[in-house]
């Protein structure tokens, strides 16, 4: 029966939950929101089988394999403003749709939750588009998965590295099915659900018709804004300088214990596709012109033949370049290599103040100060006189890294 003593030996995926064959085990969340499992020993008929789909229990080896590597924008202006980056996600998905399947991804409940569900048809794919930097709950997601295989149809899984490690432990022997897809994405980390209760409290979510971590509408995909979006003209876009969700992301003091020492970070994975940001096509092809400039183009690993196989189809909903894998995961790659730092002292202080006043504690960390003003309105006048990308390179130079 699992337990958990160690927080940094749960990601959170669910699968022990899912697999239980007597419901013996309920997802719970802690203080800071973060769901672990908890297992009734009243119920439990000690069958193990929870420790055996465990991804922390039992590592996947990382071992080299061929690989192929691409760069692609989908074709459709909308749908591509709508994604994080070139909307890569949306035509592995699409694919998906068209032979009758079935998507999972990350999208929102009730009051903004960020859960796993799924979608059928291409319209529900809007509620997945668009990164949300917050852990999802998964609840019974790999469940309904497991089913729609049963039943014959093709399934999309979408989520971080550990999500999908997760699934495919639950699958056992099932995840070599050909009907199933999964697309992995370069994670930084997964913010806190409780950060997130008390940033919705803040910015009144409860009137907004939408949230969106990287909104392109106001200065496109180099400096996407978070958006809360109400009737248009009450709308308010904000960068990562000033808004209190990024900044709390990016600051590395809420995330999953386990994310800071995450062993999900590696080159040779198992899903079929690996996603990720490409700031600059130019950096990758000497074909860059055919993509629209700041418009979003993402990076796309292959890692199996099953990837390879549906990839013609993909492809043809998007402009791509082929590209060396090793430059692919050279450049501006950090994220998919090393683990988040963690500032000990800052991290306790955080949360002890963040135990008494939540979005007191926000605003206390990440507070609109001179300088962040002054960031934002340096930023603005970098994208309007047309030198944010020189900037932001000259910016990577000197760090060594490039700033999301
Ligand atoms: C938590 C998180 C951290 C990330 N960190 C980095 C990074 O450090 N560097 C980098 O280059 N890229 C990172 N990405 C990936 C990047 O933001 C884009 O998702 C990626 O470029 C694909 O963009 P797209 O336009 O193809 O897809 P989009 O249309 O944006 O689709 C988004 C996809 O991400 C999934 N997703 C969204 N939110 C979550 C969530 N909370 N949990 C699980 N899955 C989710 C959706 O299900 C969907 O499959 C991160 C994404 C997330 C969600
Ligand atoms: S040992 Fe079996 S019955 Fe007990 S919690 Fe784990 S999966 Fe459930
Ligand atoms: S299976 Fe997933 S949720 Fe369950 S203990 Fe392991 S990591 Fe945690
Ligand atoms: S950083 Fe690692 S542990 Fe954290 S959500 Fe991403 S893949 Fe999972």
């Amino acid at each position: 029966m699992i337990t958990i003593k160690d927080k940094e030996k749960c990601c959170g995926c669910s699968a022990c939950m899912n697999i239980c064959p007597v419901n013996a085990i309920e997802m719970t969340p802690d203080s800071q929101g973060f769901l672990y499992p908890s297992a009734n020993t009243q119920t439990c008929i000690s069958c193990g089988k929870c420790e055996s789909v465990c991804p922390i229990l039992n590592p996947e080896k990382e071992s080299a394999f061929e690989q192929e590597a691409y760069i692609i924008q989908h074709k459709d202006p909308e749908i591509l403003k709508d994604s994080t980056s070139g909307g890569a996600f949306t035509a592995i998905a699409e694919s998906v749709l068209d032979e009758g399947g079935v998507v999972f991804g990350a999208g929102y409940g009730e009051n903004f939750r960020v859960i796993h569900k799924f979608a059928e048809n291409s319209g529900e794919l809007h509620s997945f588009r668009n990164s949300k930097y917050v852990q999802s709950d998964k609840g019974k997601s790999f469940s309904e998965a497991r089913k729609f295989l049963r039943e014959g149809r093709r399934v999309l899984f979408s989520g971080t590295p550990c999500e999908v490690e997760g699934l495919l432990k639950f699958l056992g022997s099932e995840s070599e099915a050909p009907l199933l897809v999964t697309v992995d994405i370069v994670c930084h980390a997964v913010s806190s659900p409780a950060v997130w209760n008390a940033f919705l409290n803040i910015v009144d979510a409860a009137n907004a018709q939408d949230l969106r971590f990287r909104d392109k509408d106001k200065y496109s995909y180099l400096y996407s804004q978070f958006a809360v979006v109400r009737e248009k003209s009450r709308s308010v876009y904000e960068g990562i300088e000033t808004n209190i969700m990024m900044r709390a992301f990016f600051s590395n003091v809420c995330d999953r214990p386990l994310c800071y020492s995450c062993k999900f970070k590696k080159r040779y994975r198992v899903s079929d596709f690996t996603l990720w940001d490409c700031w600059d096509a130019s950096d990758f092809t000497k074909d860059s012109g055919k993509f629209t400039h700041n418009a979003g183009i993402t990076r796309i690993l292959v890692h199996t033949q099953k990837g390879r196989g549906i990839l013609p189809e993909i492809l043809s909903r998007c402009i791509h370049a082929k590209i060396n894998p090793d430059d692919a995961v050279r450049v501006s790659s950090r994220e998919m290599f090393y683990p988040v730092p963690k500032d000990e002292e800052r991290y306790a202080k955080f949360w002890e103040s963040f135990g008494h006043d939540p979005e007191g504690t926000l605003r206390k960390f990440f507070p609109r100060t001179f300088k962040t003003r002054l960031e934002s309105f340096l930023r603005k006048i970098a994208f309007r006189t047309g030198i944010y990308s020189f900037v932001r390179k000259m910016y990577k130079k000197i760090l060594g890294e490039r700033k999301r």
